[in-house]
């Protein structure tokens, strides 16, 4: 009778603890219609993350678009309410500057209507400049993130779908507007300003040398414990043709040939990348003054990391004498940001060396 009666009063207080459960679910299904997802845009530019494979597990040059892509990210749909658009479909490399001022354009369009934040998938070969000039060009308010994939579909393990997954949920994170354009590769969350990438192939192929990564994304979690300290540079650059900025390497005993010629071949600026903490061979130094007499010339470590020297060489070519020679430094900016820093100075009309000096400056 006993165990009856406990059965009877058992099941009772199951029915109660059923019909408040159901109650409750319901009231927070209802909680959870009311509360719509934060609307995400997925801008596709291409590259390897959604690349077609065919039988030898080659992938094509042409990228699936950004609705197929989003499509294919099982759980996607779950964590944002997903806008997505495809606006090149092109490996990384080919894409061009004016490219990235035209993507610029987009996701500010986007801002206005209404997403609370954007997501760019693209090629990784190119996406720390991608990232970086449009954290120089953009002024919205919400968050934008780059992502993409060291492998593609087709291989046994595919990075794609979890950075994107990785990439919306930091998107969805209104606070995070305000530290500029972020990368978010292999569960990392990186600067713009500071993302390289550093290996060929692996799947944690990014790093921000000497500074290291801002954040991380673990399961459904987004942490940021760290914040870039540093003043934005906001650029828009005049209509009319873009700017050319070359980029030069020096190498051990390098002819200065290639140095000789490039005030001749038109470009607007010059960067190079020098020995370690800024340092030339004293044969370049004639080109160099030459070439500082036809454009500005800005100089950055071919080392990948680290601040420029300012007072430390006291020799022909070294780092005082290249600021003598009217040289800008790019203070820690590695050879690729310099020179689109550069290209964004010049493409809004700055001009003047000081003022040129003093954005490299400011902007640590
Ligand atoms: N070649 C590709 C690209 O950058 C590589 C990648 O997506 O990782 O477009």
């Amino acid at each position: 009778m006993r165990s009856c009666r406990t059965s009877s009063a058992g099941s009772r207080s199951r029915r109660l603890r059923d019909t408040r459960s159901i109650a409750s679910s319901a009231r927070d299904r209802r909680a959870q219609v009311s509360a719509p997802l934060p609307r995400i845009a997925v801008v596709a530019l291409g590259g390897t993350i959604g690349a077609p494979v065919d039988a030898s597990g080659s992938n094509s040059a042409l990228a699936i678009d950004g609705r197929t892509l989003v499509a294919s990210i099982p759980g996607l749909d779950g964590v944002a309410d997903i806008e997505p658009s495809t606006f090149r479909s092109v490996m990384s490399a080919d894409i061009g500057v004016g490219d990235v001022v035209d993507l610029a354009a987009r996701i500010s369009e986007l801002a206005a209507h209404g997403a609370d934040g954007v997501v760019i998938t693209q090629g990784t070969d190119t996406l720390e400049e991608v990232a970086y000039l449009l954290d120089l060009l953009l002024q919205v308010e919400i968050p934008v993130v780059v992502t993409g994939a060291m492998r593609n579909p087709g291989r046994p393990v595919v990075d794609g779908p979890a950075n994107v997954i990785d990439a919306v949920r930091t998107a969805t994170r209104p606070e995070l507007a305000s530290l500029g354009v972020l990368v978010v590769m292999a569960g990392e969350i990186h600067s713009a300003r500071t993302v390289r990438k550093l290996h060929t192939s692996a799947l944690a192929a990014f790093g921000s040398p000497g500074t290291g990564p801002i954040g991380w994304v673990v399961e459904d979690r987004v942490r940021v414990p760290l914040q870039p300290a540093r003043r934005r540079i906001t650029l828009s650059p005049a209509p009319g043709a873009l700017p050319r900025v070359a980029l030069h390497r020096l190498a051990l005993g390098d002819d200065t040939a290639v140095l000789e010629l490039i005030p001749s071949l038109g470009y607007d600026g010059l960067v190079i990348e020098t020995y370690g903490a800024g340092h030339v061979g004293s044969r370049a130094l004639d080109a160099l003054s030459r070439a500082v007499d036809a454009m500005p010339v800005v100089f950055a470590s071919r080392t990948g990391s680290g601040e420029l020297y300012r007072a430390t060489g006291g020799y022909p070519g070294s780092e005082k004498d290249l600021a003598d020679r009217g040289l800008i430094s790019a203070v820690d900016l590695d050879g690729l940001k310099a020179r689109l820093l550069l290209l964004a100075l010049l493409a809004a009309g700055v001009h003047d060396r000081a003022a040129m000096t003093a954005a490299f400056e400011a902007h640590l």
